[in-house]
Parts: structure tokens; sequence; C-alpha cells
């Protein structure tokens, strides 16, 4: 690669109306790579730490820190570096110091990470998917859309944080959005004869005051059913209750339906009673909170070999904590997003790590997201066969989904949607 000329950086706003920061990666050869960076509500504490200015400005949010960091410090360590990945993003490592990216933010490290690895794909005139990984063929993941929200990202009275379809029986990335779409459209109809709002949470999904927990599984099998789709066959459900949200002082308690609370035990038997129940249900993420690791040992000695038990508020995408959980026997799947770590080199460091423990890795946006795309590009490289980019409205949710049917086009035959595949651990059949 050409040698890095010069950083740029802005103060841009995501798609909740807070800033954010994007970094753009100038090389010598004239090529340019644009990243721009997302941000969580339902964060893990101990992901990588976000630099926010804390002043008068946006409430605090603003990102003027982080781009001086960028313009300044991060430029001049970088200026004139013609390396690789894994060295680029070992030197920004180096150069903040900490151990969670907080002298110079992950925000503002990520940004020139993701940059420059945008700018090299385009200097190779290469699809970001193929710089990241160049391989004869690849998977196309398995898209989960959250389709009803509650917890921290919606007004209602459901606890439980995202209820997701996953078209699992799609013949093809592009059939699997129409069956989610479809579904979509079907569940909105059937709000709307309920008298239930049709108004959309942060990732997209509907977001009404329903009258418990549970009343988002009924209506998400009626509406698979409504749209002429079999649930668990064509669409599997798939869970993120984020019960790090709603663990207090080592219970967890339903503020926001029937205020009633369960201990870890009584958490477990409620997921162990849904899965019997509900069969659809294939994926469950954050089913305990980030801080009950006995709870997470307890319910995948339980439930691990009948769910894809997910992470996420729990491993936030660090190899350390993924590897201290496989050591542990907790999980079998991580939840992997860019920002929680800070950079493109420990991102897919996680997934491979994942993948050679036999757990399963999903990437996945942020409840707060922009116009970049290259959480589709990752899926396709790292081949985890499980994207999870919100629901199929809201233009920053669509744009990863309308990115995986153009990378779908353009491979061809060179391309194979993973289907119920991904799941094969728990459902051989
Ligand atoms: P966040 O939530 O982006 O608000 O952290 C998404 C998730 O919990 O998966
Ligand atoms: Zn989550």
């Amino acid at each position: 690669m050409s040698k890095i000329k010069t950083l740029e950086a802005l103060e841009i706003l995501d798609s909740r109306g807070n800033p954010t920061i994007q970094v753009s990666v100038h090389l010598q050869s004239g090529a340019t790579g644009t990243a721009k960076i997302p941000s969580g509500a339902s964060t893990g504490k101990h992901e990588a730490v976000e630099l926010r200015d804390g002043d008068k400005r946006y409430g605090g949010k603003g990102v003027r820190k982080a781009i001086s960091n960028v313009l300044g410090e991060i430029q001049q360590a970088v200026v004139g570096f013609d390396g690789d990945q894994p060295s680029l993003d070992r030197k920004l490592i180096a150069l903040d110091g900490t151990p969670n990216k907080a002298r110079l933010g992950a925000n503002a490290i990520l940004g020139v990470s993701l940059g420059f690895s945008k700018a090299c794909a385009a200097e190779k005139r290469v699809p970001l998917y193929r710089h990241f990984t160049e391989r004869a063929t690849y998977l196309l993941p398995v898209p989960m859309f959250n389709v009803l929200n509650g917890g921290a990202h919606a007004d209602n009275n459901v606890d439980f944080q995202e209820f997701m379809i996953a078209p699992v029986g799609a013949p093809s990335f592009a059939e699997a959005l129409r069956a989610a779409s479809e579904t979509f459209q079907a569940l909105k109809a059937s709000l709307r004869v309920k008298g239930y709002e049709t108004s959309v949470g942060d990732e997209g999904g509907f977001a009404p005051r329903l009258k418990s927990n549970e009343e988002p599984m009924e209506l998400l099998l009626e509406a698979i059913e409504r749209a002429g789709y079999k649930p668990g066959t064509d669409i599997a459900i798939n869970l993120d209750p984020a019960a790090s949200e709603f663990y207090e002082g080592g219970a967890y308690v339903f503020r926001k339906s029937d205020r009633s609370s369960k201990t870890t035990t009584e958490l477990i038997a409620l997921w162990d009673e849904w899965l019997q129940r509900y069969p659809p249900i294939y994926s469950l993420e954050d089913g305990l909170a980030e801080d009950d690791w006995p709870g997470w040992r307890e319910a995948t000695k339980k439930l691990g070999n009948r769910v894809q038990f997910m992470g996420d508020d729990i491993f936030v995408t660090n190899p350390q904590i993924l590897q201290k959980g496989i050591d542990q026997g907790i999980a079998n799947s991580v939840l992997i997003k860019l920002n929680q770590i800070g950079t493109v080199t420990e991102t897919f460091e996680c997934i491979d790590l994942a993948h050679r423990n036999g757990y399963t890795a999903v990437v996945s946006h942020r409840s707060g997201e922009t116009d970049d795309t290259t959480i589709a590009d990752l899926t396709v490289a790292a081949g985890t066969g499980q994207i999870k980019s919100g629901s199929v409205c809201r233009g920053e949710r669509v744009a990863k989904y309308n990115r995986l049917v153009e990378i779908e086009q353009e491979l061809g035959e060179a391309g194979q949607y993973v289907g119920r595949k991904a799941y094969a651990r728990w459902r051989p059949n």
C-alpha cells in the first residue's frame, strides 16, 4: 500500500440525532477511505471508551476531543505509515496506552483503523469484503431483523429489548429480505387491527404498549403465519432481552411490564419454559446480565445444547474476556461490534477466537447508527454466517441489508446463503 498522507475528521450525527465521528484516511496514491462510527445505548460496562466532550455542546455528547486526537496526536504518529492493518492497529493501541482506549477514544481510534481498511480497499480497487479476506467463495449471512422493540430502545412496557425474525428457510439473502419485509408488513397490519401504535423504535422495530413481556412472541408467530411462512421452518425467532439493563442488586427486576422480580434461577427457568413453549426460538442473546457470571454458567449448562446462547454485554467483543468465558463454559456464541473493542484487527481476532472454539459469531450494528455499511462487508469477509442490523425499515438499518443484496448479486455463484446451517449445531435437521 502507499503511505498514509493525511487524516480528516468531522463531527456528524447518528440516527438518534447525537454527534459521532467521521474519519477519512487519505493515502499518497490519492485513495481515500471514510468511516462513520456508531454508538450504543444499552452498552456493556467493559466496552472500549467512546470519548465524549462532556461540555455544554450537544448535552456533553460532542466529539471535538476525539476529533482533535485524530487530527493531532494520531495524525502525527501515522503520517508516512505504509504497513498493514495489524501493524497500524497495534500502533494505535500502543499510542493510546490504556487497556480500554480511554485516552484517545475508541471512536477516534476505530475511525482511523476502519478508514484505513477502506482506503486500502479503494487503492486495490476491490470491494471491502475482498480486501478483508480474499477467497474463492463467500457466505451470505442469515439476517436477524429486530421487528419488535422494548427495553432501553423504546418507551413502552416491554422489559425485553429485541424480538427478532431470522428467515432461515430462504433460498438466498434477497429472498430472506423479502420474507422479513412481508412479515414486518403483516405485523404492522395486525398491530393496527388490535389498536396498537405502529411507530418504530431506534432500530426500526415497532414499539407498541403491549400487555406483557410475552405478547411480542404471540404477535410475531401470528405475523409470520399471516405472511405465509412457517415459524421455525421458514423464519426463526431470536431474542435479545439485554438482561444487564434490568439486573439490579443481584435480581432481575421487570420495571416496565408487571413490576415483578426474578432470581437468576427463576429467569433461567423462564427461558427454559420459553424454549419449550416456542420451538422457533433459535438464538438467545444476553439472557443473563454481564455481571452474573455464575448465572451464565448455569444457563449455558441448562440451555446451551438447545439454543444459540450469545454473549454481547458480557464479552464486549474483547478477545481476552471471550477467552475467559470460553474457559469457564459460558455461552456458545458471541456478538461482534467493532466499536466495543475499537480496532479492525481485534474485531477479527475475536471472531477467529470464537470460531476456533466452536462458538458462533454474529456481527452487529449499534442502536445509534449511520449510513456506513462496513458490517455487511465484515460479515461476508469473516464468514460468520449471521448478521444483526435492526429492522427492515429506517435508512441506516436497511443500508447494511441493501449492501448485502449488492454483494450477493456481485458474487453470483461464488456466494452462498447460509440459511438453517447457521444453526446446525442446535437444529441438525
Ligand atoms: P446497543 O444495543 O447498540 O444499544 O448497545 C444493541 C444490543 O444490545 O445488541
Ligand atoms: Zn445485545
